[in-house]
């Protein structure tokens, strides 16, 4: 079943706790991922829904499995906390998928561990399904992300604001070391651990990083470095929000990881928060980059020990690969946003016009996904009205569009141009409308609109019209003022 091969428990004790999950009453199987089954080496055919259950409860761990909860430290809203660590997530442990890559299998919600602190180590329905849902999409959108295995119901409540059902998530990464893992040791002056761990990760999700260069830490500083740079620039051009962008949520492998709070933008705003416990707008859409090299420059201050070279020359290298982390993100940005629109080569004013669009847009309240499919058929050949009836203020946006057909040249067709367009401006999204219904139709017991959400957003760019509402923003009563964790 499981080939484990657990590369993060031969660590010192000292990197984490061995923790059982706890045993559930009732679990029953919600979802079970068969193609990432798949492409992980797992073959479950002949093992029924009854024992998936067993299995991805916790309740029955695999010969082989490691069952530990992994500290780490962190930032959370720019507060450090030296003591944080996987309170309700237990790693099963680590397979190689198909690809030669290494893969965590992690429990989340499977009960209290040592780093548990005043929770309960449990995960109700709700945050379970909105993480399998979102994180899937992100795959779906090819976006590198954590991926959703398995999803069960405990059969025992859990106490939020009320009674809700519990639920277990079991979650696929490359691995789940965080900014807030090397924090962890940075913290205790523990430059052993520091390095054990850097050079784990290294060798890990960095291999083209020699073992013998001197300069290793600095390199993996700035490989970080682009990564985030890369993925942050993917998020804004999908609309996404994380939500929670503190250190111990941010993966060194370049992946999504925690869908707490997170959701996609309606109505484009810069500014735009949904999360309920970011009440100073911290992680708003447009900060993400920023706080992406804010929580780089908490990773350099915990790798510095580390560096080989004389500390003020130390200093300035990490300060050097600070200020790259801008560059690098901001030539990702304008890539994917100069694909958006469909303009092909590097002009100068570009960025201007990206801008140009993305201010009409917010003050026209005009819905970030559909804004960019509709400027798609635009370029197709269809009426500027398909455009314009996107915005409530049109005022400015036909000498916008004046402006984007002399940057054109004529080097596509419209077809041809509608299509290069329609290959990064997804049709569907995970909207918080319907994610909403999902959950609220679980919480009574039916999985099938969880079942068809899931289902549409798996081609997200094509478009389908057996699923055109789930294409659509919300009506006004519909409208998803606050996500929670
Ligand atoms: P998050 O906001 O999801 O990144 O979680 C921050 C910290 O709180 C992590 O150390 C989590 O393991 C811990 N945590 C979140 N929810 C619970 C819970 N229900 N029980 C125990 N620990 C939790
Ligand atoms: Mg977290
Ligand atoms: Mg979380």
């Amino acid at each position: 079943m499981f080939a484990f091969d657990n590369s993060y428990q031969r660590l010192p004790e000292r990197f984490f706790r061995a923790v059982k999950p706890a045993t559930v009453r009732a679990p029953r199987l919600i979802r079970f991922n068969t193609e990432l089954a798949s492409e992980l080496g797992l073959d479950f055919s002949d093992i029924g829904e009854a024992r998936l259950a067993e299995i991805f409860s916790g309740n029955d761990l695999p010969e082989g499995a490691a069952s530990l909860a992994m500290a780490y430290a962190g930032h959370q809203f720019g507060n450090f906390v030296p003591q944080l660590g996987d309170g309700r997530a237990i790693l099963i442990g680590e397979v190689v998928d198909r690809n030669g890559v290494r893969r965590d299998i992690q429990l989340k919600g499977a009960g209290a561990t040592p780093f548990s602190r005043n929770g309960d180590g449990r995960a109700a329905l709700g945050p379970v399904l909105r993480e399998y849902i979102v994180s899937e999409a992100m795959h779906a959108l090819g976006i590198p992300t954590t991926r959703a295995l398995a999803a069960v119901l405990t059969g025992e409540p859990v106490v939020r604001e009320t009674l809700l059902p519990g639920a277990v998530l079991t979650r696929v990464a490359a691995s789940h070391i965080r900014i807030g893992t090397f924090q962890f040791f940075a913290v205790r002056g523990d430059a052993d651990g520091l390095r054990m761990l850097a050079d784990h990760v290294i060798a890990r999700h960095y291999p083209e990083i020699s073992t013998d260069d001197d300069n290793r830490y600095l390199a993996l500083l700035n490989a970080v470095s682009a990564r985030q740079a890369e993925l942050v620039a993917r998020w804004l051009s999908v609309g996404f929000i994380h939500g929670v962008m503190n250190t111990d949520n941010m993966a060194v492998s370049g992946e999504t990881i925690d869908f707490g709070p997170c959701a996609f933008l309606d109505e484009y705003d810069p500014r735009k928060v949904f999360s309920s416990i970011d009440q100073r707008g911290r992680y708003a859409y447009a900060n993400q980059p920023g706080i992406a090299q804010w929580n780089l420059a908490r990773f350099a201050e915990a790798l510095l020990p580390l560096f080989s070279a004389r500390e003020d020359e130390s200093i300035e290298a990490a300060n050097a690969a600070l200020v790259d982390f801008g560059r690098v993100f901001q030539s990702h940005w304008i890539d994917l946003f100069r694909r958006k629109i469909g303009i092909a080569g590097e002009v100068e004013g570009d960025v201007e016009l990206v801008n140009g669009l993305l201010s009409l847009m917010h003050e026209g309240e005009a819905d970030f996904t559909l804004t960019f499919r509709a400027l798609g058929k635009v370029a197709g050949g269809a009426d500027d009205e398909v455009l314009l009836t996107q915005f409530k203020e049109r005022w400015g946006v036909a000498d916008w569009l004046e402006r984007w057909r002399k940057r054109h040249g004529g080097r596509l067709t419209p077809a041809e141009r509608q299509a290069s367009m329609e290959a990064v401006n997804p049709a569907v999204i995970p909207r918080n409308h319907r994610i909403e219904e999902v959950i609220a139709a679980g919480i009574a017991g039916d999985f099938e609109p969880f079942e068809q959400m899931h289902a549409a957003l798996q081609r997200p760019y094509a478009e389908d019209p057996a699923r055109a509402d789930y294409a659509l923003p919300p009506m006004p009563a519909e409208k998803v003022m606050r996500t929670f964790c």
